[in-house]
């Protein structure tokens, strides 16, 4: 399971932040979790029984699939060797058509690096993956959810929009494993369509983990291509996807059972420590995390000589989080510690030396200083935001950062900054994930209510085992103050393009009443030609940016509410109001002249400024609203009207909003 590695991958972090992603490609790191995985001993030429063939080929397939041109223990010549030792392209069985043609598919995503020379000479059949799935239905299941995955990489060339077609071919999928009736099979066929809801929506991919992961195993497993799907990494993806959420004490409780589980195989390595320290640094449980590194101080790594900076990466951000009496002395001593360590940095994470900079100038440094180890921060991470495919999350991961090092700096000012753009981008960040999976919707809002339910645990929990913590209420006031913003604003912006989703259909728009634009296009075609004497108006109200973030998006949604009902009674039956856009709305007024316009639309600019009182909300404000007016004086299209209605708009915004800004046309 390629998203895992990736994950583990992105392990080494900054401050307190875990949200930076290093990865280069879905699979691309899965090297990092395969550096510690022995080579399976292929396939022997006598070998001959069938369940054995298939071990030895899906061991191979392993390698290929997420091996080959990524660093790992084993280079690409051995891999190359191993292809060839298995005579596999000269086999002419069902099994192997399935095999290589998997393996030929995940060839194409290496576009400008070697490619393994595999040869397809049949067409692969359904009768091909029938037969696979009557020798071992589990590898079926890993290989075929595989197959899916990179067939909508490689057609959507990387982009999203692959999920449309991965999501109902993996659905289709687990449908016919249900069938089965092996477990085993049902949860990695689960786990691959967890794996592409992560993309689309998170609670979606945590209920299928969660579905997936009673059935899986620990350890024990015939080959490679199965062990990619145990519990240990599952808890991971949970633990993962949990913070993601922003729900960190059931990101703790996976992360938890991940180090027991690996622990007891004996597997553990500093680099699971990550997601934990993260979590409870986000539940300020920072004597906890302390201990769990001393933990973690005491295994074996994979890399021995970044070891120790390592652990002190993640050190210095539980102490970056506390910020309590002697932490920033702390800070100095571990970041001077980075900052001169000898040890080898790996290349993906090269922000780890920029990063110790900033914090121990942000405590030691001037000015100039500072602000130098910021811009080189900045360099760093802007350099990796490059190479990753998950930019928003590093992002998001460079702005929690931020916030960090000018708290540690005592700059209040550039903290909430930082913690506002944080804000703002975690909000765009779920809309877009969201966006992607209109189809579910209506699964998704039954699930977004339950997410609203964690959250609110996590809230009274973190309330609760906060109180009495004494010097800790400023900071636990800041803490609850953040999490309650994003819980609303992610929730109501869910519920709210899942509404106007539901609207694209219809004719009319179902918040506002008032027509879609689609409609009123189609409607303005005849109605001008039939009174060329008419006025069109594009009305926009004034800050309405400033509604929703101030008192939330059902204040908002109230405001368009009733600006639509208020001008709905004013215009007459023949007039046609329509909503344009988000906040704009577009009017068409029969047989109207300029100056009659302009008087209906101060007029109504006037009574909104009499209405302060709002449903939603306990807080008095008025809305207003700028609009350009186009008197026609002849037939012309509907578009170019209202282009010039828009420039119109652009003005009156331009010359201090709530006004109206209008021309009528020369005789066409
Ligand atoms: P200006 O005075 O320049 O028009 O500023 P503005 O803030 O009104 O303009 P901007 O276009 O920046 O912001 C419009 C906002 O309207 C952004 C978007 O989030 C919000 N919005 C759009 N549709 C809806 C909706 O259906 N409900 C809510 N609550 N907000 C919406
Ligand atoms: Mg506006
Ligand atoms: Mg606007």
């Amino acid at each position: 399971m390629s998203r895992r590695s990736k994950k583990l991958a992105g392990s080494i972090k900054g401050t307190a932040v875990t949200l930076l992603c290093h990865c280069a490609n879905k699979l691309a790191l899965k090297c990092i979790l395969m550096l510690f995985i022995t080579f399976p001993s292929l396939a022997s030429s006598n070998d001959t029984s069938m369940k054995n063939q298939v071990n030895a080929y899906a061991n191979l397939a392993h390698a290929v699939l997420y091996e080959w041109n990524y660093p790992s223990k084993h280079s690409n010549e051995e891999i190359l060797l191993k292809l060839h030792q298995s005579d596999i392209q000269s086999d002419e069985s069902d099994i192997s058509v399935v095999f290589r043609h998997t393996m030929a598919l995940s060839n194409v995503q290496h576009k400008n690096t070697p490619r393994l020379p595999i040869v397809i000479k049949r067409a692969l059949l359904e009768k091909h993956w029938q037969t696979l799935k009557e020798f071992n239905i589990r590898v079926y299941a890993a290989l075929r959810g595989y197959y899916i995955y990179i067939k909508g990489i490689n057609d959507y060339q990387g982009s999203l929009k692959r999920l449309s077609a991965t999501i109902p071919a993996l659905d289709d999928l687990k449908q016919e494993l249900l069938l089965s009736g092996d477990t085993k099979a049902i949860a990695i066929a689960t786990l691959w369509l967890a794996i592409e809801y992560s993309d689309s929506s998170p609670i979606r991919a945590i209920q299928e983990y969660e579905n997936a992961l009673p059935y899986l195993p620990i350890d024990k497993f015939d080959n490679k291509l199965e062990m990619e799907f145990d519990q240990q990494g599952v808890h991971y993806l949970l633990a993962d996807s949990y913070l993601d959420l922003n729900i960190p004490s059931k990101a703790a409780y996976h992360t938890r059972m991940q180090i027991s589980l690996k622990k007891k195989l004996g597997t553990l390595d500093t680099s699971d420590f990550t997601l934990a320290v993260s979590a409870l640094n986000r539940l300020s449980k920072f004597t906890e995390a302390l201990e769990l590194l001393k933990e973690a101080n005491s295994i074996e790594p994979s890399q021995k000589n970044f070891k120790s900076v390592y652990i002190d990466m993640l050190r210095m951000s539980i102490y970056a989080s506390r910020l309590a009496e002697g932490d920033r002395e702390r800070l100095l001593e571990i970041s001077s510690r980075i900052i001169n360590s000898s040890a080898d940095i790996p290349s993906f994470s090269l922000d780890v030396i920029p990063t110790a900079t900033a914090i121990y100038t942000a405590i030691k440094g001037s000015d100039e200083e500072f602000m130098a180890a910021i811009l080189a921060y900045e360099d760093a991470i802007n350099e990796k935001l490059m190479t990753v495919p998950y930019k928003k999350k590093a992002l998001l991961g460079k702005f929690l950062a931020l916030k960090h090092i000018y708290e540690v700096r005592g700059d209040a000012e550039n903290a909430f900054l930082y913690q506002e753009k944080y804000r703002e981008m975690i909000v765009n960040y779920h809309d877009e994930k969201f966006q992607l999976s209109a189809s579910n919707k209506l699964n998704m809002l039954s699930r977004d209510i339950e997410l609203a339910k964690y959250r609110q645990k996590e809230l009274a929990t973190l309330q609760k085992e906060n109180t009495g913590l004494a010097g800790d209420k400023e900071k636990l006031r800041t803490t609850v103050f953040a999490l309650i913003t994003i819980i609303c604003s992610i929730l109501t912006t869910w519920l709210w393009i899942a509404k106007r989703k539901s609207d694209t259909k219809a004719d009319t728009d179902s918040l506002t009443g008032a027509l879609t634009r689609r409609a009123m296009l189609k409607q303005l075609k005849s109605l001008l030609k039939k009174h060329p004497a008419s006025c069109l108006a594009l009305i926009d109200i004034d800050h309405f940016k400033r509604i929703n973030d101030k008192y939330g998006h059902a204040v908002g949604d109230e405001v368009l509410n009733t600006f639509s009902q208020t001008i709905r009674k004013r215009i007459r039956k023949s007039d046609l109001l329509c909503r344009y856009g988000g906040e704009e709305f577009l009017i068409y007024f029969e047989n109207s002249s300029e100056q009659e316009v302009k008087s209906v639309l101060d007029e109504l600019n006037y009574a909104f400024s009499r209405v302060a009182h709002w449903e939603h909300t306990d807080k008095a404000f008025t809305v207003s609203f700028s609009s350009g007016v186009v008197a026609l004086n002849g037939s012309i299209s509907s578009e170019s009207v209202i282009k010039i209605c828009d420039e119109l708009l652009y003005k009156a915004k331009n010359s201090g909003r709530s006004r109206v800004e209008s021309t009528t046309l020369a005789h066409a």
